[in-house]
């Protein structure tokens, strides 16, 4: 069987922070804590959850961005959280990323042509300056920009131009995967669905697989295979897109799910309000880390720590609400 393209098993990445004076105290950020998935050739798999919750770290580890504390990382069954700088290099061609900020992505001193080029020329993928030229027109069309686009700088272009910009870049490279981390969180409403749907686009034109990182489920929605929640360091709910947003299964997916509008008119989910703001990674709440703000919080969640696993419905998901039986689970009695 071959395997996915990317493996991110038990994944960790604790931060330590000095404090003090001198520097003699600290205290060790939990950002990302045990996180598994996959993702498959020409699948988009979307990160969502609150800002804090760790999934922008996660984006960094697989980019090697950040070397990671334990866990492991595999693309096309090859581990890379181990490789050294040099070997490396390879990989980096193969897994690109699109940032959230359009305006500080780019270089200010380098027009868009040479934006373009240099991951080309980087990678020895063009062998003489007429193929450099092509490939650079080609990259232009395909995320929409006129050819002319090429001899401008930066800052003649609008925030969703750039963002256009960074995701041909991103191209450049020819990867098989593309980490989109919050890349339309900075756009205006209009545009941000107009680059969500030129990269729905590409991927289905291109095959590529897609990371997607975003704290807004709303946008996921259109876009994506599956989607995995995480709610401080950990992987809540991962679900086929369609089954999570027709039936979630975690509580915290539930109440993420209950502030996206429902587009039929007259149709609305109950809001569900969560008390509280997300703890600090660097002391997360023992047993179930939701439990502090969780409406169904019960004695065994403050005290033990629930296991991501498979439920109904082809979702795994961490709850202890799913072992009680149908009659005492406030979760089936609301579905
Ligand atoms: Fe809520 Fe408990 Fe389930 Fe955690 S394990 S989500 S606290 S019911």
């Amino acid at each position: 069987m071959k395997s996915p393209l990317l493996e991110v098993t038990d994944l960790k990445k604790h931060f330590f922070v000095h404090s003090g004076a001198l520097g003699t105290g600290g205290a060790t950020v939990y950002a990302v804590d045990g996180v598994s998935f996959t993702i498959d050739r020409a699948e988009t798999l979307a990160l969502v959850g609150e800002s804090g919750c760790g999934k922008s770290t996660v984006g960094r580890c697989i980019l090697r961005l950040f070397d990671i504390t334990s866990g492991q990382v595999m693309l096309d069954g090859k581990r890379i959280d181990e490789l050294s700088a040099g070997a490396l290099r390879p990989f980096r061609r193969r897994v690109q990323v699109v940032f959230q900020d359009p305006f500080s992505s780019l270089n200010p001193r380098m027009r868009v042509r040479d934006i373009l080029a240099e991951p080309i020329r980087n990678f020895r993928l063009a062998t003489s300056r007429a193929e450099l030229a092509a490939r650079v027109d080609r990259l232009l069309e395909v995320v929409r920009l006129p050819r002319d686009a090429a001899k401008r700088w930066p800052h003649e272009f609008s925030g969703g131009q750039r963002q256009r910009i960074g995701i041909a870049r991103a191209l450049a490279a020819e990867p098989d995967l593309i980490v989109c981390d919050e890349a339309v969180s900075a756009l205006d409403v209009s545009v941000k669905a107009q680059i969500v749907n030129l990269l729905y686009d590409l991927q289905q034109e291109l095959g590529l697989a897609m990371l997607f990182i975003s704290h807004d489920l709303a946008i996921v929605e259109h876009m994506t295979h599956r989607v995995a929640v995480m709610y401080l360091g950990k992987i809540v709910e991962l679900a086929p897109k369609r089954a999570l947003f027709a039936a979630p299964k975690h509580p915290y997916t539930q109440a993420l799910l209950s502030a996206v509008p429902v587009p039929e008119p007259g149709a609305a989910r109950q809001r569900i309000i969560l008390k509280g703001d997300v703890p600090s990674p660097i002391n997360p709440p023992k047993g179930c880390r939701f439990h502090t703000r969780c409406p169904y919080a019960f004695e065994r969640c403050r005290a033990e720590e629930p296991a991501l696993r498979a439920t109904a419905g082809g979702h795994l998901s961490a709850c202890h609400l799913h072992d009680l039986p149908a009659a005492q689970n406030p979760l089936a009695a609301a579905a």
